[in-house]
């Protein structure tokens, strides 16, 4: 038998460990886990089971469930978001000598997929309010090389599809679009990722439906693209051992499929969680008399912004994020450096100063914890540390 341990004294609970019994991450999965871990299990030994690990039935059907959230004829599963943006490309049979205009201000895989095909990514400035790519500016870019624009649905935001697809249409260039951060976004009504000629999705576990482990999709309403996409995905195969096109081995796992389909009957629901957080935000930063301070995202006019990140905006950013950290609060920051200026990119010739919004944005751009089970509480934590850090500096 165990001695009853003699009592201790307390420990002494210091500011910090205080803060800390308080902190919660930026994004928490295991909430999530927990709300669904009896399907999400029974879903992967389903798998297991039928041993069917490539291309099985729930890729079919994940891929149908898609189609029809999205209203689009066709959708293919692929291994990773920057694949699908690889996938589209090599199906619109751009490469060497061919320019594609997107954004600096993106993850480093929409650049990086053009640049992969032999292509030249040409960059063209955001919209400060939208951080998306700023439709006014691409005109100019276009060149007898253009190919493709990639406008990006930057932190779940629709970009401005009818100015891009009219600049399209005019220079008979195509639209592939990222919207890897915006599964369920709406532009006038349209699903993002339905609005170009080639939508591309990402499910990484931090993106609004996020898998265990990658994978992606790519959207089409279009027969001849949808038959290259589906032949490419697959070394360029549509018979055994016949090989029509030079393809990828990119494929959805029938795993990541599974776990997929359980999530996407709760994405409506999360997405919803996720729009109320952001207004919520808004209110108690409009009560703390901080909407002076800081500027929070809009939502453009016919969008439905499904905020696979919350980004405010000020001057005093690194500061502020310093404070925040401190009390225990996380944030992030997307994207520290525009892709115009990273070694990577060094090859293009770009200099600091070519794009000065998205450079601008990259200084003053933070990223508040937004995640569906974010409780009000936390938020209230997030906005009362904000307050602090802007009451001392007054
Ligand atoms: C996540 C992301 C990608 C790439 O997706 P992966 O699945 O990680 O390859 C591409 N573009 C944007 C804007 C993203 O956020």
């Amino acid at each position: 038998m165990n001695p009853v341990p003699p009592a201790q004294a307390a420990p002494v609970l210091t500011q910090t460990s205080v803060s800390k019994s308080t902190s919660f991450p930026f994004l928490d999965l295991h909430a999530q886990f927990e709300e669904i871990r009896t399907d999400v299990m029974a879903a992967v030994e389903r798998v297991f089971e039928s041993q069917h690990f490539i291309l099985g039935p729930d890729v079919q059907r994940f891929e149908k469930e898609i189609a029809d959230l999205l209203g689009c004829r066709y959708a293919f599963g692929c291994a990773s978001g920057s694949d699908a943006l690889a996938l589209a490309l090599k199906a619109l049979e751009i490469g060497l000598g061919d320019e594609v205009i997107t954004t600096p201000f993106t993850f480093v895989a929409t650049a990086g997929a053009i640049a992969r095909t032999g292509a030249k990514p040409v960059f063209v400035d955001i919209d400060p309010a939208t951080y998306n790519l700023n439709p006014g500016d691409i005109q100019r870019a276009i060149t007898s090389r253009t190919k493709a624009i990639i406008p990006v649905h930057l932190f779940g935001l629709p970009a401005a599809m009818d100015e891009i697809n009219e600049v399209a249409r005019f220079n008979r260039l195509a639209v592939i679009e990222d919207a890897a951060q915006a599964i369920g976004a709406r532009y006038h009504g349209e699903f993002a990722g339905n609005i170009g000629d080639i939508g591309c999705f990402s499910f990484f576990p931090s993106k609004n439906l996020g898998g265990a482990g990658d994978g992606g999709l790519v959207t089409t309403n279009d027969a001849d693209l949808a038959d290259c996409l589906r032949l490419l995905r697959l070394h360029g195969s549509r018979t055994k051992y016949q090989y029509e096109l030079l393809g990828f081995n990119s494929r959805l796992d029938t795993l990541q499929a599974a776990v997929l389909r359980v999530k996407l009957q709760h994405l409506e629901n999360w997405t919803m969680a996720r729009r109320r957080n952001a207004a919520r935000y808004c209110s108690l930063f409009e009560r703390a008399g901080l909407d002076a301070s800081i500027s929070m995202p809009i939502e453009s006019s016919g969008t439905d912004h499904v905020y696979n990140q919350f980004i405010i905006r000020t001057e005093q950013r690194d500061p502020l994020r310093n404070h925040l950290r401190d009390a225990g609060i996380p944030t992030e920051i997307y994207y520290p450096s525009p892709l115009h200026l990273q070694p990577a990119f060094q090859y293009l010739g770009y200099q600091p100063g070519d794009f000065p919004e998205a450079e601008s944005a990259s200084r003053s751009v933070l990223a508040l914890p937004i995640f569906p089970e974010l409780t009000e509480a936390q938020q209230e934590s997030v906005v009362a540390s904000i307050s602090d850090f802007f009451r001392v500096r007054d």
